[in-house]
């Protein structure tokens, strides 16, 4: 049955619900704040990894995030701030910080990673975006210490365990795959299942499917009141217009806690800020890599190289500091000694929100709370990788299809105590 369906938010996950919407035969709306064209769907690394199998919740981050704290150059940073929900989502953060619960989510988040990157991969043979940007070549984790290499190999072997194509590099294997640049580091690990991207190249490509294939895209619009009644959504009110939509996706980032309440649904989530500094010059980098002890991202995008890091937990606000831009600079220096990042790239850095679930599992799905919304949202550091699949998801939720996978592990109702 066709419907009509109002998607909140126009990020890779709101875009990629439209469009397999749209494939299903629906009558899609997209309404987004902004542009289209700035926020995290925009400044991310553009990997697509397989390979990122352990939340952001686990074992020793909150003792990491308190040593953190008071430093705000450090590449988790949490501001202290008086705030019911950040008290409320660090307590679950905490909770959900255990062995076993992140030893549960493993297979979970390896299986959504792995449809996403087939889908990825699917979506550029079909031809229907055109040719974009999409390699699978592998990650490095760059290390400098054995301290860091050695808790890598922890990952590494999990990773294996999973059926993951993941190898150690020593140093001169690790400078025989990328003979054109200097690298100082020790060795590295290689994450072969890995894939990157360009991302404001697929985001373009995507916007401009969808306007072809009569998607309504909204922009500069904002969802300032919801209507719910006998518990279902009646009305979308924006600041231009007044939708009565069937059913209505909620992919508004790390805005989505807040339109939660907006329907009486509670959805801890925090904003977890981070930064890209561009370089439109050669470098010469063919492989994208993290650097480990500095938890920063490089990746060589499709004309450009891209550094991206931080995870900054100050609520939500686009602001840049300085600081934390001059610590990627610096980053990057450490790992190649001859890139140096010009003043003037510094200054045209910009940040993205992630949108972070206290246990690093997007919340997607069916709520108790109202009958006709579906989330899709709460993807932290993996919104990029998993678009495509949470879009595929959406859709056969929609539809009343069995659905690709298990889809408990991600419940919006979910509890974290
Ligand atoms: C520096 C950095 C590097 C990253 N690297 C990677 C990576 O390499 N791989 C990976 O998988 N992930 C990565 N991520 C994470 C990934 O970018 C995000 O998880 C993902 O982009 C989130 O997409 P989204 O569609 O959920 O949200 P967004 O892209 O934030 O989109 C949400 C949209 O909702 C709109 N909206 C909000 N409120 C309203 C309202 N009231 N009315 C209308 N519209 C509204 C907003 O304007 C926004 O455009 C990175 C993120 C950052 C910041």
């Amino acid at each position: 049955m066709q419907k009509n369906i109002v998607i909140i938010g126009g990020g890779i996950v709101g875009l990629s619900s439209a469009y397999y919407l749209h494939k299903a035969g629906h009558d899609v709306t997209v309404i987004d704040k902004g542009t289209i064209s700035e926020g995290a769907s925009f400044v991310n690394a553009g990997y697509i990894t397989p390979s990122h199998i352990i939340p952001l919740a686990s074992p020793g981050m909150i003792a990491k995030g308190i040593k953190w704290m008071f430093n705000s150059s450090s590449p988790f940073y949490m501001k202290p701030r008086w705030d019911a929900d950040f008290f409320k989502w660090s307590w679950y953060f905490h909770k959900s910080s255990t062995k076993e619960k992140v030893t549960k989510a493993i297979p979970v988040i390896k299986d959504i990673n792995l449809l996403s990157r087939d889908l990825y991969k699917e979506m550029l043979r079909s031809e229907d975006l055109g040719p974009f940007h999409l390699e699978q070549n592998g990650l490095l984790m760059l290390y400098k210490t054995e301290k860091a290499g050695a808790s890598e190999m922890a990952v590494a072997e999990k990773a294996a365990f999973e059926g993951l194509e993941v190898r150690h590099l020593d140093y001169y294997e690790l400078n025989n795959l990328e003979p054109n640049v200097t690298i100082d580091a020790k060795g590295a690990i290689f994450y072969e299942c890995d894939g990157h991207s360009t991302p404001t190249e697929i985001m373009s490509k995507m916007l401009a499917y969808l306007k072809a294939h009569n998607v309504d895209i909204k922009t500069q619009e904002t969802v300032e009141k919801i209507k719910v009644d006998r518990d279902k959504i009646q009305e979308v009110q924006t600041d231009k217009s007044l939708y009565h939509p069937d059913e209505v996706i909620i992919a508004s980032g790390s805005w989505s806690g807040e339109m939660a309440k907006k329907i009486g649904a509670n959805l801890p989530l925090q904003a977890g800020k981070g930064y890209r500094i561009d370089l439109h010059r050669p470098t010469h980098i063919k492989l994208p890599a993290i650097l480990m002890e500095a938890k920063t991202a490089m990746t060589p995008m499709n004309g450009f190289t891209r550094f991206a890091g931080t995870m900054e937990f100050s609520g939500i606000n686009p602001t840049i500091r300085k600081e934390r831009v001059e610590a990627i600079a610096k980053a990057a220096k450490a790992y190649y000694p001859d890139i140096d990042i010009t003043s003037e790239e510094k200054q045209k850095a910009q940040s993205g929100l992630r949108p972070v679930s206290p246990d690093g599992l997007p919340y997607i799905g069916r709520t108790k709370h109202c009958k006709n919304v579906v989330f899709a949202t709460g993807h932290a550091m993996m919104g990029w990788s998993l678009g495509p699949a949470t879009g595929k998801l959406v859709a056969e939720i929609i539809n009343e299809e069995k659905t690709s996978m298990n889809l408990d592990a991600f419940s919006p109702d979910r509890s974290f105590k």
